[in-house]
């Protein structure tokens, strides 16, 4: 008989870490351009993506939705600054072009299901694992989740749109563990982001993996994280958990 898991709810980031986009935004963003009569490189415009979505994020943290935007205007923001930085200056022409993206991004067919998360879910629920999503992520994740077969594995999904705060801030963590009404310490997160999910769970007291892509880590990350909460891929999950038993979190 398998043994009883100290952890009871295992809460999740979404985007790199159990879903991706198809194809590179760059891609996305030019093929929606070319379908508007508008040519613009794919490699100018990922370049440029970076660039806005970094400047947007730095003025108008979380959706700017304490300075009265909505999420889909500051996403709609973003996609016109895109434009802007890879050269295009005519707004008029591009304001269709950002709802139409807006509206291809609210959809499951622009995301894929990374290898092994639907498994990792499935096998985490069967051992009475309680399941919610923490993500840094505006309203439509619910339904891309539904969308993509998902959603029925989770407790719950708290977006820092509904939240009101992103990771890494305690608060959308503290948020969560209320919501399945469990203590920090026999909760564990898992994610792919160093500052947002694993330092940011840890400052909330629980446990927390990183899970990690094909590219070396950064060597500061490496060294400061046990090699034991480090996820070359989710099929590393279950059994870090198992050595979870009996250890305390901690930063
Ligand atoms: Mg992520």
């Amino acid at each position: 008989m398998a043994r009883q898991l100290q952890i009871r709810l295992l809460t999740w980031d979404v985007k790199d870490t159990l879903v991706r986009v198809c194809r590179p935004v760059g891609e996305e963003y030019a093929n929606k351009a070319r379908a508007h009569g508008l040519q613009v490189e794919a490699t100018a415009l990922g370049q440029a993506f970076g660039q806005a979505y970094r400047a947007q994020s730095h003025s108008f943290p979380n959706y700017g939705l304490n300075r009265g935007l909505t999420s889909r205007q500051w996403w709609l923001d973003v996609v016109l600054q895109t434009f802007r930085l890879a050269g295009v200056q005519d707004t008029q022409a591009v304001a269709p072009i950002a709802k139409q993206l807006y509206e291809d991004f609210s959809s499951p067919s622009t995301w894929q299901v990374l290898e092994g998360a639907e498994n990792t879910l499935r096998e985490c629920r069967r051992r009475g694992l309680k399941l919610a999503v923490i993500s840094n992520f505006d309203r439509r994740l619910e339904d891309i989740l539904v969308g993509l077969g998902l959603r029925e594995h989770f407790d719950f999904v708290l977006t820092s749109e509904a939240a009101g705060w992103p990771k890494p801030d305690p608060r959308i963590f503290h948020k969560a563990l209320r919501l399945a009404h469990v203590e920090p310490a026999v909760a564990a997160h898992v994610g792919d982001s160093y500052r947002c999910d694993y330092q940011g769970a840890r400052a909330a007291g629980m446990h927390s993996f990183l899970v990690v892509g094909p590219e070396p880590l950064d060597p500061i990350v490496r060294d400061s994280i046990p090699k034991e909460h480090i996820l070359p891929s989710l099929s590393h999950l279950l059994p870090a958990l198992d050595s979870l038993e009996g250890t305390t979190p901690g930063l």
